[in-house]
């Protein structure tokens, strides 16, 4: 990697899906069937889109194009606010279909068979390349369980990036000992997640993580910045800038000001608490930080000294 500190730039990502896709409330490897069984029951259950203007005018007082991964089945019941966003010069990038996880997080064996992976995954980059009338070349593994399996069939498929594999010492999403991987843009071996020998046709832009005396606490925003709050969030994302490129991501629920219809779950409670305004102001923060290195995936995919 031969990027220089100095030149280094954030990709800045939003996640666009709803509190109910979560693993808290949606059974891991969930077809759609209990999505739709849930949303039958609940109509009114959605929060999320009503705050992605709100991520769209924070940007945009910046001057900040960002790449926005929407789960596919959200972006078709909001069609005309993924073409607000696509029209106001950000990139469409994929979450998946319905956001369903991909692997069983105590197994770490795969939840779908690649015929399946590969299935949902045409029909979630067709809706969305329908709706935006560009190509979708990015992908975001719901709840980051990503497995090599998957970049190798998402290569296939001719997608050019991922970002969802995450170096930490809390928690490994990943069915790989990511050897060698830290925060900056790689090959990934095939079959696995660590590093290639060799030139490929997909990267993965690994998230960035504060190392702080060899523990190495995960820094790329979303559920840690509402945790930990910005000030850990920013020495991680400096520390991951001087080994390279590296991420920033929230989501539209992270600013959702209002409660979540529901509280039969408190298997994450900050999830549903630590949110709104003061998550805002976290988000503001961090963006005004990286505001002129912030740049989306596309855009860094341009940098001819992206992998060495
Ligand atoms: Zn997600």
């Amino acid at each position: 990697m031969t990027t220089k500190p100095s030149t280094s730039k954030v990709a800045v990502s939003i996640d666009v899906e709803d509190w109910y896709h979560g693993p808290s409330v949606m059974p891991p490897g969930d077809s759609g069937a209990a999505l739709k069984q849930f949303l039958d029951a609940h109509p009114d259950a959605e929060r999320g889109y009503r705050y992605v203007d709100a991520c769209l005018e924070m940007l945009d007082r910046r001057g900040i194009k960002a790449t926005f991964f929407w789960v596919a089945e959200y972006a078709r019941r909001h069609p005309e606010l993924l073409r607000r966003v696509a029209a106001a010069g950000h990139e469409i990038g994929c979450h998946g279909l319905t956001h369903a996880a991909k692997l069983d997080a105590r197994t770490k064996r795969p939840l779908f068979t690649p015929a399946a992976f590969s299935e949902r995954t045409i029909q979630a980059r067709a809706i969305l390349q329908e709706l935006c009338g560009r190509a979708v070349i990015g992908y975001r593994a719901p709840n980051a369980y990503v497995s090599g399996a998957m970049l190798d069939a998402l290569e296939e498929l001719g997608f050019r990036y991922d970002s969802s594999v995450s170096v930490n010492s809390l928690y490994n999403k990943t069915d790989s000992r990511l050897a060698g991987v830290t925060t900056r843009p790689y090959y990934p071996a095939r079959g696995g997640l660590g590093l290639a020998n060799a030139r490929r046709g997909l990267i993965e832009f690994p998230w960035p993580y504060l190392d702080l005396c060899g523990f190495k606490m995960q820094a790329a925003g979303g559920p840690f910045l509402r945790l930990f709050g910005s000030t850990l969030i920013l020495r991680g994302l400096s520390q991951s800038l001087r080994r390279g490129h590296t991420v920033f991501y929230f989501h539209p629920i992270d600013i959702c000001n209002e409660d979540f219809p529901f509280k039969f779950s408190l298997k994450r409670p900050f999830l549903w608490y630590i949110k709104g305004e003061r998550v805002k102001r976290r988000v503001e923060r961090v963006l005004d930080f990286i505001r002129d290195r912030a740049v989306n995936f596309e855009a860094l995919l341009r940098d001819p000294e992206l992998v060495s």
